[in-house]
């Protein structure tokens, strides 16, 4: 197995079958020794600087009912929010003074935030904050929106594939949405020029080790500059309530594959992962992740925007919180580095 790990560090590239090797047979010495590798690599390109990006959360509206999500359509338990113009700039403001020079703005896809609406807002942010990066997360547009929203001053998209397998994605979103209609998001997104972000949950319903395999071979294809990857989580009020999470150690071990294959990629430690276990987003690190993204929305509307269930969103996860942050982060020998983190090669 040390074998497929250093040629996987020197080539980026294995075979089908050698990734759900890494994915199924290594025994926690293996795995420590693939973290460790992961993380080497991440350091040579980022010495120990952890990015932060302010996250703030636009919208809870979605027209959209994937099964697995909180915020999905068909929940009437959810509390709805939307966040006018002067919210999300107050937003900013505090994330600038904060230290924060990346804003990401999330959402569910809320068709009352037109195009014109929402190159307000860009704009808006982009004349204030020039030297700010702007991330939008806000779903799948047509190329004529997403270039609206490029002229107007955002640089990076982030939009997860979920699963590159036909079946597998219908059996996770309505009839309606497609991986067809997502991937040719994703490939417009770098067409226009987006520093562009992918990924999956780990264990997400009727996953296989397979599907994984074919998700690593997409974002082989698709050279994201940032992915995704954190653990499948249930939300109580979704059709996937009862079903298991994703495992914290399969997660780890494709995050750690996906390092060692793009070292140059931005690597969130997402909040799944410090949600599913309280050094989560540690570990996260230790195997390769290089960005955090703290909860920068109005205090009021944290709780509201549940994707799953006991998101954590306050202390560590809470923008205001960067001292004790960066306290944990020096635990594991880290810091925050407050640089705008474009993707560099
Ligand atoms: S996953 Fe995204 S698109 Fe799907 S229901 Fe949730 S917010 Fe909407």
């Amino acid at each position: 197995m040390k074998e497929l790990i250093h040629r996987l560090r020197e080539t980026r590239k294995l075979q089908p079958d050698e990734y759900k090797q890494l994915l199924t047979s290594l025994t926690k010495e293996e795995q420590e020794y693939l973290f460790l590798n992961a993380r080497e690599v991440a350091q040579e390109q980022f010495s120990n600087g952890i990015f932060i990006r302010g996250l703030i959360e636009l919208t809870n509206y979605c027209k959209n009912d994937c099964y697995y999500c909180g915020i999905r359509r068909s929940n009437d338990k959810a509390q709805r929010y939307r966040l006018t113009k002067e919210e999300v700039l107050e937003s900013c403001e505090e994330g600038y003074r904060l230290g924060f020079r990346t804003f990401v703005m999330q959402g569910g896809e809320d068709d009352s935030y037109t195009p014109r609406v929402m190159v307000d807002i860009i704009k808006s942010i982009r004349e204030k904050y020039p030297d700010c990066a702007i991330t939008l997360s806000l779903g799948e547009k047509d190329y004529d929106t997403y270039k609206q929203y490029y002229d107007a001053g955002a640089n990076r998209y982030l939009l997860r594939h979920e699963s590159i397998n036909a079946e597998h994605y219908a059996s996770l979103h309505p009839q309606g949405m497609t991986i067809q209609t997502r991937s040719e998001c994703l490939f417009n997104l770098k067409k226009i020029g987006f520093q562009t972000g992918s990924g999956i949950m780990v264990g997400s319903p009727n996953q296989t080790i397979d599907n994984i395999v074919e998700d690593i071979l997409f974002l082989e294809e698709l050279q994201p500059q940032m992915i995704g990857i954190g653990p499948y989580l249930p939300h109580k009020d979704t059709p996937f309530k009862d079903k298991e999470k994703g495992s914290l150690e399969l997660t780890l071990i494709v995050v750690a594959i996906l390092r060692l294959m793009h070292p140059y990629a931005l690597i969130p430690s997402t909040t799944a992962l410090a949600t599913i276990a309280d050094d989560g987003r540690d570990k996260g690190i230790l195997a390769g992740a290089n960005v955090v993204m703290p909860n920068l929305s109005p205090i009021r509307f944290r709780k509201k925007y549940l994707l799953y269930n006991d998101k954590a969103c306050m202390d560590d996860e809470a923008a205001e919180s960067l001292a004790s942050l960066q306290k944990r982060l020096e635990k594991i020998g880290y810091t925050i580095s407050y640089d705008r983190g474009d993707f560099r090669k």
